[in-house]
C-alpha cells in the first residue's frame, strides 16, 4: 500500500493508488502504526469515501448524467440509513457535545422518531438487523421510509452534521429527477453508480472484527445502541486494517 512511507508521531503516511473500475486515483492516507479502533479510522475513511464518489460525480457528469441533489433537498433522509458501529459512536460523541438546548432538541426528535417507529411495530425489526441479506434490508428500507420519520438531524431540510455525516449518507446521490425522491421506487430513482462503497467495507470490517457479527446500526437507533454496547478496543495495527479494508472494496491499491 505505500510508497516512502513517512513515520511521524506513531502514524504512518503513504501515497497509494486505487484502481477502480480500471480508474487510477490517487489520494494520501495517515494511519496509526499501532493497535488501532475502526472510529480512529473514520476520518481517513471519509477522505476516501469523498474522493470515490467526486470520481464517480465526475465520470457521471461526463456521461452526460449530472448530480440532480440539491441543497435544501432532504428527502433522502427519511430512508433507513444503515451505519457501521463505529459510526453510532462517534454520533452518540457528536450528540452528547452539543451545546444546550441543542442536545435536547436532537435528543427529542430520537425520542419522537423512536415512539413513531414503535407504534408501527418498525422498532423490533431495527434493533435486530444482523446479518440480514440484501433482499431482507432492502424490505426494510422500504417498511421504513412508509412511516416518514424524518432523519433527527435534518433541519430545514438540510443535514445539520453535515461535517460528521455517516459514510452511506455521502454515497447517496441520484442523477433522476428531484421530483422523484418524495417516493422513490426502484425505477425512477437512478442513484449515482460508485465504483467502490467505503461505508459497506467498513461494516464488513467491524463485523469481522467484533460485535458478534453484527455488521450494522440503523442509524436512528444508534444513539441507544452506542450506549448500551461499549466501543470495542483497539485490534489491528491502522495500516493492517486499511489493507483488510481495501481487499474488503475489491481495490486494488497499486504499489
Ligand atoms: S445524517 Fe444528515 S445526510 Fe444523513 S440522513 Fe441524517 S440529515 Fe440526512
Amino acid at each position: 500500500m505505500a510508497n516512502e512511507p513517512t513515520q511521524q508521531n506513531a502514524s504512518v503516511t503513504a501515497t497509494i493508488e486505487l484502481v477502480l473500475d480500471g480508474e487510477p486515483l490517487q489520494m494520501q492516507l495517515t494511519v496509526p502504526t499501532g493497535p488501532a479502533t475502526p472510529g480512529q479510522l473514520l476520518h481517513l475513511l471519509r477522505g476516501l469515501t469523498d474522493a470515490v464518489v467526486d470520481s464517480a460525480v465526475e465520470k457521471s457528469t461526463a456521461q452526460g448524467n449530472p448530480i440532480s441533489c440539491r441543497k435544501g433537498c432532504g428527502a433522502c433522509c427519511r430512508q433507513l440509513v444503515p451505519i457501521a458501529p463505529a459510526e453510532a459512536h462517534r454520533l452518540r460523541q457528536v450528540v452528547d457535545a452539543m451545546p444546550e438546548p441543542r442536545r435536547s432538541e436532537v435528543l427529542a426528535r430520537f425520542e419522537a422518531a423512536r415512539a413513531k417507529l414503535a407504534a408501527s411495530g418498525m422498532l423490533e425489526r431495527l434493533r435486530a438487523p444482523a446479518r440480514m441479506d440484501e433482499t431482507s434490508r432492502r424490505q426494510l428500507g422500504i417498511d421504513y421510509f412508509r412511516n416518514g420519520v424524518a432523519c433527527p438531524f435534518l433541519e430545514q431540510e438540510s443535514c445539520s452534521i453535515y461535517a460528521e455525516r455517516p459514510l452511506a449518507c455521502r454515497e447517496y446521490l441520484v442523477t433522476s429527477p428531484t421530483e422523484h425522491c418524495a417516493q422513490p421506487t426502484p425505477d425512477s430513482i437512478d442513484c449515482l453508480p460508485i465504483a467502490a462503497r467505503v461505508s459497506r467495507a467498513l461494516w464488513q470490517l467491524e463485523a469481522k472484527q467484533d460485535h458478534d457479527g453484527l455488521s450494522w446500526v440503523p442509524l436512528i437507533t444508534a444513539l441507544e445502541w452506542a450506549q448500551t454496547h461499549p466501543e470495542a478496543p483497539p485490534g489491528a495495527s491502522g495500516p493492517a486494517q486499511i489493507e483488510s479494508l481495501f481487499k474488503l472494496l475489491g481495490a486494488a491499491p497499486a504499489t
